[in-house]
């Protein structure tokens, strides 16, 4: 399938390679990314051809940080900006100031994932970013709010969600409608996956069984 990556994409990219003439681009990626798997994902070719994400790797060479490029895109404000996942944080849908702890299979620990809008005015804009990078090496994080370290019955939010993907995919909660809340049939699962790897099964995802559930 032929595709393309969209405009304000490669403007960014542009940009971001401009600033960074030496950085690293080992973990960089546009099309087809498998480590989004298997939600939908904005790397897959949208119904037009066009891919609006990409990865930039974190490492922008000379003791400059993905974590620069995340302050700056916050910094920005920048209406194509739909999320940005980095460090197991993602930002909330269109309010990039906003974050959440990601729970994806993939931490997003070697790269930075920015997501744009599903609108062609916006994504096909070749508008400059005009990202502003703190050379100091020693910018602000991006806004962080703790990891959940446990869920438990009356929990709920895509936290819970991810847990019961990662379990269903497991065969501990049959195949159907994942609805985001940890009531008696997650907790019941939940028990069985800890009873089945030798952990204390109190029916709560805390640290151990999250890590044992690779989360
Ligand atoms: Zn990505």
């Amino acid at each position: 399938m032929s595709w393309r990556l969209a405009k304000c994409l490669i403007q960014l990219r542009d940009e971001i390679n401009k600033t960074f003439p030496e950085r690293d681009k080992a973990s960089d990626g546009s099309v087809g990314d498998l480590h989004h798997l298997p939600r939908k994902s904005d790397h897959n070719p949208n119904a037009n051809g066009v891919v609006t994400a990409i990865d930039v790797d974190r490492d922008l060479n000379d003791g400059h940080d993905g974590r620069e490029l995340v302050s700056a895109l916050v910094a920005s404000r920048d209406p194509r900006i739909k999320y940005i996942i980095f460090e197991r944080q993602i930002s909330v849908t269109g309010i990039v100031t906003k974050w959440n702890p990601y729970h994806g299979p993939n931490a997003h620990n070697h790269h930075v994932h920015i997501s744009v809008s599903a609108d062609p005015a916006l994504y096909d804009s070749a508008a400059p970013w005009a990202l502003k990078f703190k050379q100091n090496g020693n910018a602000p994080q991006a806004p962080r709010t703790p990891l959940p370290s446990l869920y438990k019955r009356g929990s709920r939010g895509d936290g819970v969600r991810e847990l019961q993907r990662v379990l269903m995919e497991r065969g501990y909660i049959p195949k159907g409608k994942i609805d985001g809340v940890f009531g008696p049939k997650t907790e019941i699962a939940v028990r069985q996956f800890q009873s089945a790897h030798k952990l204390n099964p109190d029916g709560m995802a805390g640290t151990v069984t999250l890590k044992a559930l690779g989360l």
